[in-house]
């Protein structure tokens, strides 16, 4: 079995929507089956015979995060819960946790998605894949899990932390591949090289899938040139599954968002209406390959923008550009919007700035907090240009200056999963 699923990924177009029809009518007949979407379609009028085309999708509402938590834990399941076999759970920190559910069927195809995307990046059944995902309700652990064994790569599930345990599994094993959230990524390097650890010299690694949390171009390059390595976009989310539902080709040039899967809409988040093609919006997805809880129109809140024009590679699925950040992540500050990404594209231009870096917001006032890298020697004049030079660079992207605190390597602190990066104690 070859990943390279050439009738799928390089499908005509009018076949592919063709299909996306057909997945779309069978998916409405399968949602009418939970609580949630059978009182949806009763008040819309919607039967699967009532869509003729892809542009009636636009009968159906907006599904939103609330949705799943109004109907916790089980109002969304369009099968008998028997039939599922799995169950992934968000936490409920601000009011109830949601719940995704999986039958059989889902997992086998959702393995497919991301045994797909690792066959697209040149990984393949003799390479040795270790994961440092977290395990358990974070699905980058088991999507990724299953999808490498899918594609026949010796499968480490190393788990996430434990950076002295993970280099020596590279070591020991071979590892070609690491799955890891860009944070991390640059983390186990900083410890690789304070073992002195080189990885082009003493690895075998050649290719890293990255993503889970929002990244800069910037940090990619960061992360390819300090592992040696390929670093490839992974976008995925619990209530699409997880890993795999778009992913950067060797072109590194946007990911293919599985067509096949879901149906892409770019929407304006105020107004609700599509955006021009290639403008950024909010992504909205509608699941057309699941079966125990299809969600249709999901508001992910994510800011990305649909790259016109054909992919080199052949791919005909569209490609989305690197997330500029989820709308809940926009700062506003003094009448400015910004998101922490544009702050770390700058700091990430800087060879004597390491790689974590904390922005808090206080009074309206914004402090950067970044760490100097081992690039920078310990000298008080080159300390104050290399800080008028940031804060100049930064005032220029944001439009207003942030104090900016260059501070020692490892003194901010180091979250295990996802970076936080803001902290907004206005919300306080
Ligand atoms: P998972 O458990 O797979 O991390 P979550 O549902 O917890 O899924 O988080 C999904 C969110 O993570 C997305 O909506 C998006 O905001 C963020 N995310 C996932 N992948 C990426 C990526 N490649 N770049 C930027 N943000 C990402
Ligand atoms: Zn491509």
């Amino acid at each position: 079995m070859t990943y390279w699923q050439a009738d799928m990924e390089t499908m005509s177009r009018a076949d592919l929507e063709k299909l996306q029809l057909k997945r779309l009518k069978e998916t409405i007949q399968t949602a009418g089956n939970s609580t949630f979407y059978n009182k949806v379609f009763k008040e819309q009028k919607i039967t699967p015979d009532s869509i003729h085309s892809l542009e009636d999708l636009k009968r159906i509402p907006f599904t939103t995060k609330e949705d799943l938590r109004n109907n916790y834990p089980f109002g969304m399941a369009a099968v008998p819960i028997q039939k599922c076999v799995r169950l992934h759970s968000s936490s409920g920190t601000t009011g109830n946790p949601t719940v995704v559910l999986h039958s059989a069927k889902d997992i086998d195809e959702w393995a497919n998605q991301v045994a797909r995307c690792m066959y697209m990046v040149g990984l393949r059944n003799t390479d040795i894949f270790q994961n440092t995902s977290g395990y358990g309700m974070f699905t980058g652990g088991l999507g990724f899990q299953y999808g490498a064994e899918k594609l026949g790569a010796l499968t480490v599930p190393a788990a996430a932390g434990n950076s002295k345990r993970q280099l020596k599994f590279i070591a020991d094993f071979g590892t070609t591949c690491l799955h890891i959230i860009p944070s991390y990524a640059t983390r186990l390097a900083e410890v690789m090289q304070e073992s002195g650890i080189d990885p082009r010299r003493d690895t075998k690694l050649h290719t890293v899938c990255i993503g889970a949390e929002p990244h800069s171009e910037e940090q990619r390059k960061r992360i390819e040139e300090l592992l040696g390595v390929k670093a490839y976009n992974c976008f995925g989310m619990s209530e699409m599954n997880g890993p795999g539902v778009a992913f950067e080709c060797k072109e590194q040039n946007g990911l293919h968002i599985w067509e096949d899967y879901v149906i892409v809409e770019i929407i304006d988040p105020i107004t609700l209406e599509p955006v021009p093609e290639g403008e950024v919006g909010e992504l909205v997805l509608t699941a057309i390959n699941r079966e125990a809880m299809p969600l249709l129109r999901y508001r992910t809140r994510d800011l990305t923008r649909i790259i016109q024009g054909k992919c080199a590679c052949g791919r005909t699925h569209k490609r989305i550009d690197r997330f500029k950040g989820r709308s809940d992540d926009m700062l506003i500050l003094k009448g400015v919007n910004l998101f922490p990404i544009q702050i770390e594209t700058i700091l990430m231009k800087f060879n004597e700035l390491g790689n974590n870096y904390l922005i808090t917001i206080e009074n309206d006032e914004m402090q950067v907090e970044v760490e100097l890298s081992d690039l920078f020697t310990d000298d008080y004049s080159q300390l104050q240009r290399l800080t008028k030079e940031v804060t100049r660079q930064l005032k220029d992207e944001l439009l207003l200056t942030p104090k900016l605190k260059l501070v020692g390597r490892g003194s901010l602190p180091v979250q295990e999963g996802k970076a936080v990066r803001v902290k907004d104690l206005r919300k306080f």
